[in-house]
């Protein structure tokens, strides 16, 4: 294929963004990323009891959170906008202009046809092949002859508009990921593309299927990788570019991402959306490279990703290793704990201005007014913490004095013998590391103290608890004033 490779996200804005989902568009970002191919955000809105803007608003902020840019797709927030040449990039925007003329399209050239029965006709039809122990498919086996394919009728009365699928033969669906998959045509009936319009004659509205094959072909999509509880809408999708006399796209379907206990991975198992994982304080990095690695075993050199540095993949080394034959069949067990694995390892690699954007949202407003310097030594004397809320929890100190104190340690290090070395720690005037280091071992041989002696009861003076950064940071942050405010009332 000389075209440039096109995949994209397609999600429907009836909740909230799932993981699997994301994982989905993480594969479809990574495979366009890896191409030099583009990468569409569609909005399939067409289920409207339960599509709203807001769920749009949250898919487009949790992947722009992820890190997965689109080239194409609506402008975040502003639903009438949009980026590329192929918009509107939401379905119900595109009804009129898109679909009902090809649904037309096909009427006029004979490959669909207009169905006149109602759906006691059908129910009555089903009924009487149930009773003879089959499966009932619309003008198939015991119904053949029974359905309007043949009748010629026009479009003078409201009517659905049915596709004519192949009668007999296999439909095969060669998928990257699965292999070939084929559905015999006699199990596939002529399925609805158009519902009958009320009242008025014309075409009523077009069903999913339909849309989803019209946007992939206008959109130029060469890739359509997607979930795999669409590998049965395939077929009939095939079926419709055969219609339309369209070359496929190549098809994948991802497996599904169960829970711990081999279930589907549903709010039983804890958190599902995106926005909770950002909640709690996961790196996208983190994310992206957790999700990735649910289903995909990335090669070097043509062997598998083995030792834990080599797990800890990079997006520019993961756009290169990624490959659609690599990405197993069968369905994968989330991993909560390798994901944390993997975030507190990424935290620990990063530098603190890639920590900085995603630490802010933990943080009160005063984070914004701080230096750069006083930003940078926050962040690296917390990039022990396990995730962002626990480094954001490591800075609550710097926010306010405390106005408790844990009574054990008070009693432990604010010892009577502590008092006049806390004193000569207020004077200090240089806060330099190396400064502080110097004078504190001065101060502490003169009196015979050890540095957690003294360490412990600044702790406890600057922050209520035992616990906190190295105390030259903890010390720095804080600067001078406040140190002396906080430590002056205990000497
Ligand atoms: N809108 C569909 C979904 O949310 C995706 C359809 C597709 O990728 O073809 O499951």
């Amino acid at each position: 294929m000389n075209r440039p490779i096109v995949t994209r996200f397609a999600p429907s804005p009836t909740g909230m963004l799932h993981i699997g989902g994301v994982r989905t568009a993480l594969f479809c970002w990574l495979f366009a990323r890896k191409h030099g191919g583009r990468f569409i955000l569609r909005v399939e809105d067409t289920d409207l009891t339960r599509s709203t803007d807001d769920n749009i608003r949250i898919i487009e902020a949790g992947m722009a959170w992820c890190g997965l840019d689109w080239d194409e797709g609506p402008v975040a927030g502003e639903p009438s906008r949009w980026v590329g040449p192929h918009g509107p990039y939401r379905q119900m925007m595109r009804m009129d202009s898109h679909y009902k003329p090809a649904v037309q399209k096909l009427l006029d050239e004979g490959k669909a046809y207009r169905c006149r029965c109602t759906r006691e006709d059908i129910e009555a039809r089903r009924a009487a092949v149930e009773a003879a122990g089959k499966v009932f498919q619309y003008n198939r086996g015991l119904d053949a002859g029974k359905g309007c394919r043949d009748k010629g009728f026009n479009g003078s009365i409201p009517a659905a508009v049915r596709l004519k699928m192949p009668e007999s033969g296999d439909i095969v669906l060669h998928d990257l990921i699965k292999g070939d998959i084929a559905f015999p045509a006699d199990s596939l009936d002529d399925w609805i593309i158009a519902r009958t319009p009320d009242g008025a004659d014309g075409i009523g509205v077009p069903t999913y299927n339909f849309c989803v094959v019209v946007d992939d072909v206008d959109m130029e999509v060469t890739h359509v990788i997607r979930g795999d509880d669409h590998v049965n809408n395939t077929p009939k999708q095939i079926a419709l570019y055969a219609a339309f006399g369209h070359d496929l796209p190549a098809f994948a379907h991802v497996p599904m991402i169960l829970g711990a206990d081999g279930a589907k991975l549903s709010k039983r198992h804890g958190a599902t959306s995106i926005t909770e994982y950002q909640a709690m304080g996961f790196l996208p990095s983190a994310i992206r490279l957790a999700l990735a690695r649910l289903s995909w075993t990335p090669k070097i050199d043509g062997r598998a990703v083995e030792t834990a540095e080599e797990e800890l993949l990079t997006d520019a080394e993961m756009i290169q290793l990624f490959d659609l034959a690599d990405v197993q069949k069968s369905a994968a067990r989330f991993d909560m704990a390798k994901l944390e694995w993997m975030n507190q390892k990424l935290i620990q690699r990063a530098t603190w201005q890639e920590i900085e954007p995603h630490l802010a949202a933990f943080m009160p407003d005063a984070w914004k007014t701080k230096p750069d310097d006083w930003k940078a030594k926050a962040i690296q004397c917390t990039q022990k913490g396990k995730n962002l809320k626990e480094m954001a929890g490591f800075l609550e100190f710097c926010w306010a004095a405390p106005t408790e104190f844990d009574e054990k340690a008070v009693e432990k290090f604010m010892t009577d013998a502590i008092k006049p070395v806390l004193r000569e720690v207020v004077a200090l005037e240089d806060y330099a590391h190396d400064a502080l280091e110097a004078a504190f071992n001065r101060i502490l041989e003169a009196h015979g103290l050890k540095l957690k002696d003294l360490a412990q009861a600044l702790r406890v003076a600057l922050c209520g608890k035992p616990v906190s950064p190295p105390i030259f940071d903890t010390m720095a942050l804080l600067g001078r004033e406040e140190v002396a405010a906080r430590v002056g009332k205990w000497v």
